[in-house]
């Protein structure tokens, strides 16, 4: 078994768990303590089971409840030296569960093979991850301004990609933000617009890959019927079959096989 949630995604905070039969993780807690309890107990997944917690970057929408959660679960806290330095202040007591990741350098937990790798974003060490078991892999691609070879690279050979679709071009620009935080969304160093997304998605489209869930949407400056119109219409351009989903801020999806 191997398996994923998106518990909750967008601008107000990010969460997913990813669980094989012995092991599960959760890669950032943007989201009240709350709100993980409440959707691990409905996707039926007991919080003993939670082996570690993974931190993508220190912005408050991935690491809100980040202390909160290792403190009470007495469980490592994975996350880089770097980026623990510039949030340490918002996680608390956590000295005693700290462990130290570098990008490029892949670790385990329990069974789970985790491999993070540099994202362009405006945080001081921003990660993406791929997560392998059992010759199954599921690829993590939020909180990205544009991407890499490293970034195709990496997820190549993903089964299920869960990827950042933040925002609609034309809404961002006549949308209600200042100008200056429309450059920081759309710069290199911002998020993926849904052309982006689909743009990444094309370079990587393999025959092996079975689940999308889009990710990371702004509330303010897309919406996921047209997140989804705009993926599935390239999906249905080349006779994709794989299974398209739409992860929302306040509910979580249900368990996806990777
Ligand atoms: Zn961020
Ligand atoms: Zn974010």
């Amino acid at each position: 078994m191997f398996q994923t949630s998106v518990l909750a995604s967008g601008s107000k905070g990010n969460s997913i768990l990813i669980r094989s039969t012995d092991t599960a993780i959760i890669l950032d807690a943007g989201i009240s303590l709350k709100r993980i309890w409440s959707a691990l107990e409905a996707l039926q997944v007991p919080r003993h089971s939670i082996k570690a917690v993974v931190v993508s970057h220190e912005h408050s929408d991935h690491t809100r409840s980040v202390g909160a959660l290792v403190r009470s679960l007495r469980i490592p806290l994975i996350i880089s030296a770097d980026t623990y330095s510039y949030c340490a202040h918002r996680l608390g007591k956590v000295q005693e569960y700290l462990r130290y990741f570098e990008s490029g350098a892949d670790f385990l937990v329990g069974d789970i093979l985790v491999s993070p790798f540099r994202s362009s974003h405006d945080a001081v060490d921003s990660c993406n991850f791929c997560f392998e078991h059992d010759d199954r892999k599921l690829g993590v691609a939020l909180d990205l301004g544009y991407f890499s070879k490293l970034t195709t690279f990496k997820l190549s050979a993903v089964n299920t990609l869960i990827l950042e679709s933040n925002h609609d071009i034309t809404m961002l620009m006549e949308g209600p933000y200042d100008w200056n935080l429309k450059k920081r969304v759309k710069s290199e160093h911002g998020h993926l617009s849904n052309d982006q997304a689909v743009g990444l998605l094309s370079q990587i489209m393999h025959s092996g890959m079975e689940n999308l869930i889009l990710a990371h949407l702004s509330e303010t400056n897309n919406h996921p019927d047209l997140a989804f119109e705009v993926m599935n219409s390239y999906l249905q351009s080349i006779r994709s079959g794989i299974r398209l989903l739409v992860a929302s801020q306040h509910e979580h999806t249900g368990l996806v096989d990777v």
